[in-house]
């Protein structure tokens, strides 16, 4: 048997030919005996059959292989054929060759014959005109025999049925010899699924640039009808393009012809893909004008508080505008710090904002900006020297400044070396000076900055597990080393006793706790501790977060 394997070795070779005489196929692949085949070469040499070759219609000669197998050959110096087109992949070749014998199908006839016979009551087409598979085009050498042709308001139509699989070079072969004649093709495919992705209806697609793929309508009764397939695209609710197949029943009267690409399409995807885009486009660029026209005026309104903020008390207009800015959606914010560009361009300014407080109101603006975290803030950034925190302290007409340096850590500011100096300096006259520097030290390692309103509520606490963690007593009139009295203080005082697995356990951890006992010769710890393990109270779970944020070796 000679098949795909056989195209190879006899190069140029065709597996099937048309007897002119007998009407039929001879298809090579149905002859199984050496006899079968001698018998087909006598009947050659007997001239009792005429062979033609299906897809180009030049003569064919049978000749035979070394082991008596027949094949069939075009002459030499044949015209161009697409079967024996060297250039063509082999997986093409036999698709190709697929297709073309496919068109003698039983379906494929019938199709043939029922779109002929409906072009006959078409509006529109010259009876007379209309071939069903018996018209020759020939055209400089080069023949072909369309499955139905006829005379269209004055154009040339030509149908061609699809049933396989083709190859592209196939679909190009056909369009490329209509197109260059004058000749309109349009093919019809049939129980082609498109959205099973295969390859026949993206190939056509792609030939026809306007994605519309045919079908012979069944339901055709008066006049010749296709199913048009073809990709409909609009403007969704969200302002973008989108696209879906979709199919109309049409006439040939809903039809357009394209006299340059000599193409038929029903539905011109790539004008309305154009127009859509076009539309889109304009779009944008309108509601990024009207973005940035809002965006503006809000930016403007923020300088306008600034600038009142010097004369009159703004507290109630910033806290309206803060709560405009909070609604504003993604974009919008995008394009408030592009204007206002603090991060970037101004990195100073809030530096310098600080620094220029005078009072409550312009403290108040400050406040708006810090608390404001849609607006980007280079929190960080020096102005002459000194950073957000040193300018909060130093800038005696700011009243409540802890509230603004709360802000600051919100705002994920790290304390620095200089901060903790200028902390000590400012403090000066404070009773424990190391305490204070503690408090912000505590807010700066939060990573919760929630917690930062809970440190006051807990502050005793937090001063124990601090000195012990630091090695060093803080927040307590004790010497930094006088590691009994802080363990006698705190083992006595009832307050610490809710919090006492965490005290004792922080201490063992930090190794304060031997420090204790090993200073503890009176024995006066370990009395008291033995009271408070008799009488222990419930712990006070409520701090765990809090120490667990702070202190996450313990595991608490
Ligand atoms: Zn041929």
């Amino acid at each position: 048997m000679i098949g795909l394997y056989a195209m190879k070795k006899y190069e140029n070779s065709i597996e099937f030919a048309f007897d002119k005489f007998s009407n039929k196929v001879l298809d090579i692949n149905d002859i199984k005996t050496q006899k079968e085949g001698f018998e087909i070469r006598k009947q050659y040499s007997e001239n009792s059959i005429e062979l033609y070759c299906c897809e180009c219609h030049q003569k064919l000669t049978v000749s035979s292989s070394k082991k008596d197998n027949i094949h069939f050959k075009h002459k030499p110096n044949h015209s161009y054929c697409l079967l024996t087109d060297n250039s063509i992949s082999c997986e093409d070749n036999k698709n190709n060759h697929k297709a073309v014998l496919i068109k003698e199908s039983p379906r494929h006839k019938k199709l043939k014959n029922k779109i002929g016979n409906l072009l006959k009551v078409t509006k529109g087409v010259d009876v007379d005109s209309i071939c069903i598979d018996n018209k020759f085009i020939e055209r400089n050498g080069e023949k072909r025999k369309p499955d139905v042709f006829c005379e269209y308001n004055g154009k040339k139509l030509v149908f061609e049925i699809q049933l396989s699989q083709l190859s592209l070079s196939y679909i190009l072969s056909r369009y490329d010899f209509y197109r260059k004649n004058g000749f309109y093709l349009i093919w019809i495919l049939d129980n082609l699924d498109i959205t099973k992705k295969n390859n026949l209806t993206r190939d056509i697609k792609y030939q026809n640039t306007n994605q519309n793929l045919f079908y012979l309508d069944e339901n055709s009764d008066n006049q010749l009808r296709l199913i048009c397939k073809y990709k409909k695209v609009w403007i969704n609710k969200k302002n973008c393009f989108q696209e879906q197949w979709c199919d109309s029943s049409i006439f040939l009267d809903n039809l357009k012809f394209d006299n340059k690409s000599f193409q038929v399409f029903f539905y011109d995807y790539d004008q309305h893909k154009y127009d859509i885009e076009k539309q889109i486009k304009q779009f944008q660029i309108q509601q990024q004008r009207l973005l940035e026209r809002k965006i503006k005026s809000i930016k403007m309104e923020i300088e306008d508080l600034k600038k009142k903020s010097e004369s009159e008390f703004v507290f109630d207009k910033l806290k309206k505008l803060s709560e405009k800015i909070f609604q504003l959606n993604n974009n919008e914010i995008e394009e408030l710090n592009k204007q206002l560009n603090l991060y970037h361009g101004y990195p100073k300014a809030l530096n310098k904002w600080i620094t220029m407080i005078k009072d409550n109101n312009t403290a108040d603006f400050v406040q708006f900006i810090l608390q404001c975290t849609k607006i980007e803030l280079n929190i960080n950034k020096l102005f002459d020297g000194k950073t957000v925190f040193q300018a909060v302290l130093l800038n005696d007409n700011i009243c409540h400044k802890e509230k603004l340096i709360k802000e600051l850590f919100k705002r994920n500011y790290s304390l620095t070396e200089n901060d903790r100096k200028e902390c000590l300096q400012y403090a000066k006259f404070c009773f424990d000076k190391k305490k204070e520097v503690l408090k912000y030290e505590v807010f700066d390692r939060l990573s919760e900055k929630r917690f930062m309103d809970d440190f006051y509520n807990y502050e005793r606490l937090l001063h124990v597990i601090e000195s012990a963690k630091k090695k060093e007593i803080v927040g307590f009139k004790y010497q930094s080393q006088k590691w009994l009295d802080f363990g006698n203080n705190i083992v006595i005082n009832k307050y610490y006793h809710q919090y006492w697995q965490y005290i004792e356990y922080a201490l063992k951890y930090y190794g304060a706790w031997n420090n204790i006992l090993e200073l503890d010769k009176k024995g006066t710890f370990k009395r008291y501790l033995q009271d408070v393990y008799n009488n222990m109270p419930i712990q006070n779970i409520e701090v765990v977060e809090l120490l667990n944020d702070l202190y996450p070796e313990l595991e608490l």
